[in-house]
């Protein structure tokens, strides 16, 4: 058995996966066609995502734009308020995907696993653990297999099954190449609800909206809303735009609290797993996150691998997600939104609780007791009570 982990998938679950195991002395095999490539995607890494990282990308190496500021839009209303962000210079940083992925795939080569460009097309269980075919026709036999394969993941449709319609949503927009800044916008939307984003790499902008897949709205029309937020707010004045369009996991909060991760022989990490903020759509950090727990239990000789697994996500990741699925029907009805923004405009307290939320170093668990403790009774107070959850 030439392997002792096949991890099927290179995104950032995948390779922090392989870096970790691969340094505790494991036989990883690390399986991926895709490199180097852009993946659709914000490309927002948030100040925590970074320093679970830090021994593999230095802080300054990623070619990044530092963000200084958020403008939060009220679409019905059209007025807005800007949070500083500038105060802590890693809160947020946007890279490219292909820079940010493909940092990460040399750090699993360097700690020795062995990286294969292919794609993984059917996963069988044998006496000894699993054999993977890939698309030039070889067999490779591995004991465990862990699926870091994103939201349409092939493990999940093997082993356990796939994410239904309403646990998923479409992400859709254009990359516009050749403009950028260091400011991200965020435009929230009631129909479909949601928001339309864009975040600037250092050479493009990356513009977006995103509606759960069931919410009865296309990629076409989305696309198109996007188009005309482009042409009305002029932001992307002088790019060129190039297409794009994604699946995201958006679990509900029932979904968060139970979540099939793992099995006698197999584990999910990242968006196979399902592990994207349902509110913000940040996902880079909880695919690492779950990394390095699935590495911890893969590298221990615990019999219990599994179980161990399931309840260290839930405790350390699925339980606040879960807290966001809750929050999120209110968070884009109109009158949230307008409180949320009046709040903004005006109290530099709740500016810095958004602050500290878009950094994710604000949990949801303790969200409404620090709105609460803002001292600004009358706006916390309107906006929690608005808050249904
Ligand atoms: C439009 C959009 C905007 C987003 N914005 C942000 C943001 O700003 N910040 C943030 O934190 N998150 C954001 N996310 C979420 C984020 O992109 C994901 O959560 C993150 O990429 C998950 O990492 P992963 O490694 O689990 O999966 P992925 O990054 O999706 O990687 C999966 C990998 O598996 C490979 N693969 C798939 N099938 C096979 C196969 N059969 N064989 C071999 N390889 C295979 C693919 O080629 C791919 O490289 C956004 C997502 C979208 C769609």
């Amino acid at each position: 058995m030439p392997y002792d982990v096949a991890i099927i998938g290179a995104g950032p679950s995948g390779s922090w996966t392989a870096t970790l195991l691969a340094r505790r002395g494991a036989r990883v095999l690390l399986v991926d066609p895709s490199h180097p490539r852009e993946k659709p995607c914000g490309g927002g890494i948030t100040g925590r995502a970074l320093a679970l990282i830090r021994d593999a990308i230095p802080e300054g190496r990623l070619p990044a734009v530092r963000i200084r500021a958020a403008r939060f839009v009220e679409s019905k209303n059209d007025t807005y308020a800007d949070v500083d962000l500038a105060g802590d210079s890693t809160a947020l940083v946007v890279a490219s995907r292909t820079e940010f992925d493909g940092a990460l795939v040399a750090a699993a080569e360097r700690a020795g696993a062995s990286v294969r460009a292919t794609r993984i097309t059917d996963i069988c269980r044998t006496s000894s653990g699993f054999e993977l075919t890939t698309a030039d026709r070889s067999h490779i036999p591995t004991r465990f297999v862990v699926g870091a394969d994103g939201a349409n993941s092939l493990v999940r449709r093997k082993v356990s099954r796939p994410f239904r319609r309403d646990q998923l949503s479409i992400a859709t927009g254009y990359f516009a190449h050749g403009v950028t800044s260091d400011r991200i916008v965020i435009e929230m939307f009631a129909d479909p609800p949601g928001y339309v984003w864009s975040f600037p790499r250092p050479h493009h902008l990356a513009i977006g909206i995103c509606a759960q897949a069931d919410a009865g709205v296309g990629v076409e029309s989305l696309r198109a809303m996007v188009a005309l937020w482009i042409q009305s707010t002029r932001i992307a004045e002088g790019g060129s735009l190039e297409p794009y369009s994604w699946p995201i996991p958006s679990l509900s909060s029932a979904d968060f609290l139970s979540l099939d991760l793992a099995g006698p022989g197999w584990l999910t990490v990242g968006d196979a797993a399902g592990l994207v903020d349902p509110i913000t759509r940040e996902g880079i950090f909880f695919a690492l996150q779950s990394a390095v727990a699935a590495a911890d239990v893969l590298s221990s000789a615990a019999p219990d691998r599994s179980e161990r697994y399931v309840a260290r996500v839930r405790d350390e990741i699925a339980s606040d997600l879960a807290r966001a699925a809750r929050y999120k029907d209110s968070f884009f009805k109109p009158r949230f939104t307008r409180l949320l923004v009046d709040g903004l405009q005006s109290s530099a307290k709740i500016r810095s609780v958004m602050a500290d939320l878009v950094a994710g170093t604000q949990s949801y668990r303790g969200l409404k007791w620090r709105l609460a403790r803002t001292a600004e009774f009358g706006l916390a107070w309107k906006l929690l009570a608005n808050w249904s959850a």
